[in-house]
């Protein structure tokens, strides 16, 4: 690590740390689709699947957060098995030295400059956008690691191992990472065009609630993409308006890192009522009522307001 480390606010260093172990986490994905042996199994149901690439990405980002900040609290998508598996591939992010470099650029703001190594939950997915990635959708996938505090998502990272996979000669993959209230990095923000209403939803765990609720936003265009990690770049790349997400299908680990980082971008991300996602490490893993994330410039508040009241009736703490 360079000379700054100990100068640098733990949360920049977090930040930065998880971008290299995010993009050795896109590798592993990449290796294992190349591979072919997808090794796929389903878990709570025939829509809830995961993959090799989703055990041993988790193995290698929970393993090198470990080793790096023993006293935070890192939770898996994955479960306990693979987390208490120390086997994985441990990388050493200090190690990446494009990464190392940057950190000092991963702007944290003084309210947050205190926070200690024992108070952060991180949240894991590492491999976001399942079902798309065994259907070669693969610019769906991303790897998210979120870090909250006090409760609340205070900064992320998203990867997304196949970006410009079509685009042959472009360079493969993108890390975006932010900082609430200080800085984000990685890609241009954009805010979405005006007079349309571009809405992003699932691709893979529809119902006629979260249909209903698409519908009440009167969308110009529905965007129907795997992933929350995707469907929130979309609205950091301004190809969207408003997330909208009728469903408890989300869990803690698919909205922390994407919510951090829209937040640093001027966006804002709630439940379908409008209420906050609590984050600590006691929390239920699922987001029981819902998702509604509204790009920069956005009317949140006019959305929430359009979402009918039975839609919000059947999503119950
Ligand atoms: P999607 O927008 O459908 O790609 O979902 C975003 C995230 O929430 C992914 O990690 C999904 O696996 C998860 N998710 C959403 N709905 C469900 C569901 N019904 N069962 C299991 N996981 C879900
Ligand atoms: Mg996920
Ligand atoms: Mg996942």
């Amino acid at each position: 690590m360079s000379v700054a480390a100990n100068t640098i606010p733990l949360l920049s260093r977090v930040v930065g740390y998880s971008v290299a172990i995010a993009n050795n986490a896109g590798r592993i994905i990449r290796d294992i689709m190349k591979k072919g042996e997808l090794g796929i199994v389903e878990k709570e149901s025939a829509q809830d699947l995961q993959t090799e690439a989703d055990r041993a990405a988790q193995r290698s980002i929970i393993t090198s957060l470990q080793k790096c900040f023993p006293k935070s609290t890192i939770i898996g998508e994955e479960g306990e098995d693979e987390v208490n598996d120390l086997s994985g591939q441990v990388f050493d992010p200090s190690s990446d030295s494009s990464s190392s470099s940057s950190i000092s650029s991963i702007n944290c703001p003084p309210q947050l400059t205190t926070v200690a190594e024992e108070e952060l939950v991180i949240w894991v997915d590492p491999l976001d956008g399942t079902a798309e990635y065994t259907q070669g959708l693969l610019d769906h996938v991303t790897v998210l690691i979120g870090i909250a505090s006090g409760g609340k998502a205070v900064g992320g990272v998203i990867h997304q191992p196949y970006y410009n996979y079509q685009n042959p000669g472009a360079e493969l993959g993108r890390t975006i990472w932010g900082i609430v209230g200080g800085s984000v990095g990685g890609m241009p923000i954009v805010a979405p065009p005006e007079g349309k209403v571009i809405v992003t939803t699932t691709r893979s765990h529809s119902s006629s609630t979260v249909n209903d609720a698409v519908a009440a936003v009167s969308p110009t265009e529905v965007l129907r993409v795997g992933g929350a990690g995707h469907k929130v770049m979309l609205l950091l790349e301004g190809k969207a308006h408003v997330y909208v997400f009728a469903s408890p299908g989300c869990k803690k680990w698919d909205t922390c890192a994407p919510q951090a980082i829209l937040e640093a971008a001027g966006g804002v991300l709630t439940d379908i009522k409008g209420n906050p996602i609590p984050y600590h490490a006691t929390v239920a893993h699922r987001n029981s009522t819902g998702v509604l994330a509204s790009a920069m410039g956005q009317d949140h508040q006019a959305f929430l307001a359009k979402i009918p009241l039975h839609v919000k009736d059947n999503l119950k703490a």
